[in-house]
């Protein structure tokens, strides 16, 4: 027996037929599963499994020592940063790729402080945070003898002043996938004289960033969810270049001198944004995310961005036609200037109900204590998806 296709099957059908990302999917290693998980583990581009080959075989293996300089190696980490420059709005020279997000909120934080001058001893942070922010926040504020204030996004026109040092944001929501008003926070920041500094994990590769448009300071981002870069790439940091000498890394490594060969026993920093490196950089996962980057050739961040809403605009209409009223609680906002590329839905037994998803080859993650995330990538995920993904969940909460 068939059942009969919805009219909201044949609406993805024909969105998807007039998808001018459509052809991006290809470029991906991609089953016939729902893939609404990018927003946590970017899915694999085709290119990136030969390039590691080439890479580990011939350029560690043949030419070794060599690549440092024959295959660029050593320059790897600002030429991956200009790479995804366009991406987050931000002119060349700005951006470096290493270290975890962790550690360059870190080095961002710290930064941010030494930066911002003398009598400001305050740091704020988006109360709202995915935790890492927050605990490293709270050391950074511990070592810099400043008080740290979490405050909600929205409360931190209010909660500025002038002993304010820095602000640290997160431009999306993890959880409910809510988008912050980036341009407005950092002006409001700037009028109070402070350092704003920007999370860009759940924004970089889904929307339109704006780095330099908008005068952000400082700005790290991780490059495994809407990057593509795989599990544990390297992360970055953006250091705007009107405050690069100013910039002083509490992690001055060897990779971020002068005159890194020079093996002097003082450290003076390197100009530019080389500052924000470290150590010897992890080549393997660094240039697997080079090649990643690839799927972004021809793409444009406001094709992504109009594709991603019009994807989270059909998610929301598909599960309040085929999800009885009462079964979820959408906690990310309606309002286009205020989503993310993910919807978060409240529910009953959140866990459970995400585990029959997966088993029915609709992934998407749980979050504790009662979410359910969808993430959508632009890039692979089409309104056939976005259909599926609902009536599944309608079926498994039915
Ligand atoms: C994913 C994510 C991180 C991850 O940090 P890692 O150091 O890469 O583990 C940090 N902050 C935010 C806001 C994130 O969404």
């Amino acid at each position: 027996m068939s059942e009969p296709v919805s009219e909201l099957a044949v609406r993805a059908e024909k969105l998807d037929a007039a998808d001018e990302l459509r052809g991006s999917r290809d470029a991906f290693v991609l089953d016939d599963v729902t893939y609404l998980d990018g927003n946590s583990l970017g899915a694999l581009p085709a290119v990136v499994p030969g390039r590691i080959e080439d890479v580990v075989r011939r350029q560690w293996g043949e030419l070794r020592i060599r690549s440092w300089e024959e295959s660029g190696w050593w320059t790897a980490p600002e030429r991956i940063g200009d790479r995804i420059a366009p991406l987050v709005g931000a002119a060349p020279g700005q951006i470096v790729v290493g270290d975890s997000t962790s550690v360059n909120v870190f080095k961002a934080l710290v930064g941010a402080v030494r930066m911002a001058g003398e009598g400001r001893d305050e740091l704020l942070v988006d109360a709202t945070t995915f935790p890492t922010d927050g605990y490293i926040a709270e050391s950074a504020a511990r070592m810099t003898g400043c008080t740290l204030r979490p405050v909600a996004p929205a409360d931190v026109p209010g909660a500025l002043g002038d002993r304010t040092a820095a602000v640290l944001l997160n431009h999306v929501d993890y959880r409910t996938g809510r988008l912050h008003d980036l341009p407005a926070l950092t002006a409001a920041v700037h009028e109070a004289g402070a350092v704003a500094v920007w999370d860009l994990c759940h924004s970089a590769g889904a929307l339109p960033v704006g780095l330099d448009e908008h005068g952000v300071d400082l700005a790290v981002g991780c490059t495994y969810k809407y990057l593509n870069g795989g599990p544990g790439s390297p992360a970055y940091l953006y250091v705007r270049r009107d405050v690069q000498d100013r910039f002083d890394s509490p992690l001055p490594g060897w990779n971020s001198h002068a005159e890194p060969f020079g093996m002097r026993s003082e450290y003076e920093a390197a100009p530019g944004a080389l500052r924000g490196r470290v150590g010897t950089p992890d080549i393997l996962s660094m240039l697997a995310l080079e090649a990643a980057l690839e799927v972004w050739d021809g793409v444009s961040v406001e094709a992504v961005r109009a594709k991603s809403l019009a994807l989270t605009d059909f998610f929301l209409e598909c599960v309040e036609r085929y999800v009885p009223e009462g079964g979820v609680e959408c906690l990310t906002p309606v309002a286009h200037g205020e989503r993310g590329s993910q919807i978060a839905l409240r529910c009953h037994d959140a866990g459970a109900v995400m585990k029959r998803l997966i088993e029915r080859g609709v992934v998407g993650d749980f979050r504790a204590p009662d979410v359910l995330r969808f993430g959508f990538t632009p890039l692979y995920v089409g309104f056939a998806d976005v259909e599926r993904a609902a009536r599944v969940l309608a079926e498994t909460l039915a």
